[in-house]
């Protein structure tokens, strides 16, 4: 009879299909294992033998996806098998084809890569609004043990060639029942849409869509002998489902990501793991569940082998999961927070439904288009002021910076901005918003608030907002002033620091007051929930009196020589070559441009 003790792999599973593919890979099943009642929970355990390593298997409770349903599990796994040494998430994910030649069926497997580690999680609600993604791992990395057994396995499958095909085979001559569920589909449903497609609007859900080929991504026919490849890589773990292939290829473009899925994000932190995903879809729109089972097995397969490449004798060297975990209480308390706040409640689509509800402006493009204007390294100044710097780092401080025009002042908002962004990339109490005032745009006081709103509306979506939103929508009518200015500032008095950067006051007309309004509303804010403002303008009197009135830190706008030699510098790149080449020309050049801008930027 085999003690708790001695199982020193444990294995979860999301799925029911997941679930079954991992048993149907045990060598041997034990159904003689006593638990007394203090170690027993709710967990539905499966145990046994795989090569010379004692499993135990556990799934997800039906119907609980996602990252807390997986941690539950696994922090329970742990308390009934203590000597749990290796940890292995082993399912189905949706694959990245644009980044390598990923078919159904495929297995990716995390892997630390090129100074990136195995699975990156990330949290959709931020990386839609900041474009950034957030990694919050500590314990991303697979044990040491088990990246020896991949890059043996990897050499070994090169050499040999793998045989998960003939082994699956096996498998379903021996549960004839598992057949029609989990045989490989036909080829011919391997189909990749092209990313624009979208089911739901643009083929309008039918089925047409898989007749026309001008569809569809042409691929190259796969040789037999690669039906199934495996691939090494980046694994992406977020709160939702990816099933829009633009955003799957944008967010995989920056990270190299190979494949999406839901469950690892998180769970990493509580339970180190090797994630290992058969690939059933391509994070599309155009996803069915044919080939889950399947990419199910496939998965399960080729952990198997896995397991066979690693001895008892490595295993035993690891430390067992529950004390590296106590190790890191720590960063698990903050975690543990984190997952608390990805726990989903709304869908991807509705979270943007609510936000395009409150405006349509987007400010993420806005940033983007000014950044993209800056010359390398200009700006620097600015952000290592000790005003900005004061502002920076005490709470409640109003930031004002005048400056004349064509000196640079959209160029330095747009450079705090990323500087917070960057600086607080990893702190989800932070709250960061901005605006860019134009003549063009006639943003008003409300406009400018509901703006400020959307940026920083939290995913999931604090109930009050979804509250808000379902009273008006049902209504046919709009949120009231009154009603953004309370839904901004009850979600600013979660963060524990909100920072609201203001380009371009002055662009706002003094006629019907709206310029007053804003910057009354501005001090609200401050007033009631004590964000950090930053507000650049001309210096035009009636705004710089109310910015001194409230003793705010002032820090003048002024193109610095430094900064217009960097622009120029730039842009001499694009000059004919023969100033270029011209002995002193180009130094000529720049030093009179700098002389007679004086402290203007060059635009
Ligand atoms: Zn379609």
């Amino acid at each position: 009879m085999t003690g708790p003790s001695e199982y020193t792999v444990g294995w979860i599973c999301a799925l029911p299909c997941e679930y079954v593919a991992a048993q149907s890979c045990l060598d041997e099943e034990h159904d003689d294992v006593s638990l007394d009642a203090s170690q027993s929970d709710n967990n539905d355990y499966t145990l046994g033998r795989i090569g010379k390593h004692n499993v135990v298997i556990a799934v997800l409770p039906k119907g609980g996806h996602g990252t807390t349903s997986a941690t539950a599990v696994a922090r329970d796994m742990l308390h009934c098998f203590p000597n749990i040494r290796i940890g292995l998430m082993v399912g189905i994910g949706g694959g990245v084809p644009t980044k390598k030649d990923i078919r159904l069926g495929d297995v990716v497997v995390s892997a630390p890569q090129d100074g990136m580690s195995g699975v990156f999680q990330y949290d959709f609600g931020k990386s839609v609004q900041n474009q950034a993604f957030v990694s919050t791992g500590v314990l991303d990395q697979p044990p040491a043990a088990l990246r020896g057994a991949m890059a043996r396995i990897e050499a070994w499958y090169d050499r040999k060639g793998h045989q998960i095909e003939e082994r699956l085979n096996a498998v379903l001559s021996e549960n004839p029942r598992l057949r029609q569920k989990y045989s490989r589909p036909n080829s011919t449903s391997d189909l990749l849409f092209r990313p624009d497609l979208t089911h739901d609007s643009i083929c309008n859900g039918g089925s047409g869509c898989v007749n026309d080929p001008e569809n569809l991504v042409l691929r190259r026919e796969r040789p037999q002998c690669e039906a199934i490849t495996i691939h090494y890589g980046t694994i992406a773990s977020g709160n939702q489902l990816m099933k829009n292939a633009v955003i799957r290829d944008e967010l995989s473009q920056t990270k190299n990501i190979l494949c999406f899925e839901m469950e690892a994000a998180g769970l990493m932190n509580h339970f180190p793991c090797a994630v290992i995903r058969g690939i059933c879809d391509y994070s599309d729109s155009h996803k069915n569940d044919q080939w889950q089972g399947y990419a199910a097995l496939t998965a399960a397969l080729y952990t198997k082998d896995l397991l066979t490449q690693l001895s008892p004798r490595e295993v035993n060297v690891e430390k067992r999961i529950a004390d590296i975990l106590s190790d890191v209480n720590k960063a698990l308390a903050r975690t543990e927070m984190g997952v608390r706040n990805m726990e989903p409640k709304l869908e991807m689509q509705e979270y943007n439904t609510i936000l395009d509800w409150f405006t349509d402006l987007d400010h993420g493009l806005q940033l983007r288009d000014h950044i993209s204007r800056r010359a390398p390294k200009t700006g620097g100044w600015f952000v290592e002021s000790a005003e900005f710097n004061k502002w920076l780092t005490e709470p409640r401080q109003l930031l004002f910076c005048p400056g004349i025009p064509g000196a640079g002042k959209t160029m330095i908002a747009s450079i705090v901005i990323n500087h917070l962004h960057r600086v607080f990339e990893n702190e989800k109490k932070v709250g960061i918003a901005f605006a860019f005032l134009s003549y063009q745009a006639q943003l008003s006081h409300f406009d400018l608030l509901r703006g400020l709103l959307k940026q920083l509306i939290p995913y999931p979506v604090p109930d009050e907002v979804v509250d808000l939103y379902e009273y008006h929508t049902q209504k046919g009518t709009r949120p009231s002033l009154d009603e953004v200015f309370s839904s901004l500032c009850t979600i600013i008095s979660r963060f524990s620091r909100t920072f609201i950067v203001i380009d371009g006051l002055d662009e706002i007309p003094v006629s019907a007051g709206v310029r007053s309004k804003i910057v009354t509303e501005l001090f609200n804010i401050q007033d009631t929930v004590g964000a950090n403002i930053a507000v650049t303008s001309r210096p035009i009197s009636g705004i710089v009196e109310r910015f001194e009135e409230r003793n705010s830190i002032r820090r003048d706008i002024r193109a610095t020589d430094d900064d217009v030699r960097r622009f120029i510098n730039s842009e001499i790149l694009t000059f004919q070559t023969w100033i270029r080449e011209a002995d002193g020309l180009e130094r000529n050049i720049t030093d009179t441009v700098v002389k007679a801008t004086d402290g203007m930027q060059v635009e």
